[in-house]
């Protein structure tokens, strides 16, 4: 089994890195935020309010979570493209507080990895969901280099775009993964990690497939 975590604050080039490893060694790629995100969208059109546990309790023992390839299926429905927005961003943080739902897809995530070889991205992979992982990594960069790459990523989908309200929005999550109760966004003590502000993908994905190489070897 080779199974990859990696855990960093968001707009650190996780899943795209994390793409590019999967394919290179033939792994599933399991995007954890997008099943915290996929429950926000359904807590938002709920109209429900993110700290209320008990009504977060009940939605989410009657919600299933699904991969169709790197597509999400929140209770059937394809909601890949929908979860991809600044407002999910930040309900996704804040439902990810509580209990109910750290529990749904920690349960799901670890089955998952239990089962094959993958890499599997998010903030407490390292920590809770696989802590066995042949190999760890935790992707950082500063928050403006973040800012700048998410920035720049919207104005080439030819959205709008505004550099302080993204770093102001990123810095606000940071904030709340890093200080939340439950598996805070912290880097797992035989994690290794790697600031990418001034590295290209290129270099990452190199880095990081050294680091699966020598620990297939070991
Ligand atoms: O990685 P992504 O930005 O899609 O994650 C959205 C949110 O989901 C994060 O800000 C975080 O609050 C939450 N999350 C988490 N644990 C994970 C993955 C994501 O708490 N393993």
């Amino acid at each position: 089994m080779l199974r990859v975590a990696i855990d960093g604050p968001g707009g650190a080039g996780k899943s795209t890195i994390a793409k590019l490893i999967a394919d290179m060694f033939s792994l599933d790629y399991v995007d954890t935020g997008a099943m915290y995100r996929a429950i926000a969208l359904k807590v938002s059109r709920a109209g429900l309010d993110a700290d209320d546990e008990e009504a977060l309790k009940q939605l989410t023992s009657s919600t299933k979570l699904d991969f169709d390839g790197s597509r999400i299926l929140l209770d059937g429905e394809d909601v890949s493209d929908l979860i991809r927005t600044p407002e999910v961003s930040m309900w996704a943080s804040k439902v990810s507080q509580r209990a109910c739902v750290r529990k749904l897809v920690s349960d799901l995530s670890s089955h998952m990895a239990q089962t094959k070889s993958l890499v599997m991205d998010g903030r407490d992979i390292g920590t809770n969901v696989i802590k066995d992982a042949e190999v760890k990594v935790f992707l950082s960069a500063s928050s403006i280099v973040r800012a700048k790459r998410r920035y720049d990523q919207l104005i080439q989908a030819g959205k709008e775009a505004d550099l302080d309200s993204i770093r102001e929005q990123i810095e606000e999550r940071d904030e709340q993964d890093i200080n939340r109760d439950l598996n805070p966004l912290t880097q797992a003590e035989d994690a290794v990690y790697l600031d990418t502000s001034d590295m290209t993908i290129d270099e990452v994905v190199e880095f990081i497939s050294d680091l699966i190489n020598d620990a297939e070897v070991k």
